[in-house]
């Protein structure tokens, strides 16, 4: 079957940020999962699995408009300390999660004073191009309330 609107794909990745040491992979533990046409996966992955079938391989390069954004300058904050979910020993690159003016936000730490805390909340590979080596696992029709919830139950996807 291949990967189309409404599919559900499961799939193992390795990730690498070019010009980084940075590498992430999901080898070793569940494929990921996710639904089809529904933003599921950043753009120029969810392009890139158009029509692929369980079995295929392949690498893609996804620029930072087709990824996680561009770095935005103005996205560096400062928190009070009082308002860090469970902070516990706050260091430079640490991510934490606080209690922003538009609910949970999670950000990257860059410098800690007494008090506040300077926090970088662009996502992590904001500003990166990306580069994935892609094995498709299975392909299958989502259930109706995939449909509904717009995401992928089971190993791999949501669970509740
Ligand atoms: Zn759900």
């Amino acid at each position: 079957m291949q990967v189309s609107r409404n599919r559900i794909v499961s799939f193992h990745y390795a990730l690498k940020v070019t010009g980084e040491e940075f590498s992430e992979t999901s080898l070793g533990g569940d494929p990921v999962s996710y639904l089809h046409g529904h933003d599921g996966v950043i753009p120029g992955l969810e392009d890139a699995m158009s029509q692929r079938e369980p079995g295929d391989r392949f690498s893609v390069t996804v620029t930072p408009d087709r990824g996680y954004g561009q770095y935005v300058a103005r996205a560096l904050q400062r928190v009070p300390i009082k308002r860090l979910v469970k902070p516990g020993k706050l260091v430079a690159g640490k991510q934490v999660v606080f209690d922003g003016a538009h609910g949970r936000q999670q950000g990257t730490v860059v410098k800690v004073g007494r008090f506040n805390v300077d926090l970088d909340t662009n996502h992590p590979l904001a500003g990166k191009t990306l580069v994935f080596d892609i094995e498709v696992i299975d392909v299958r029709e989502a259930t109706p309330e995939e449909l509904a919830h717009g995401h992928a139950h089971g190993p791999g996807g949501a669970h509740h």
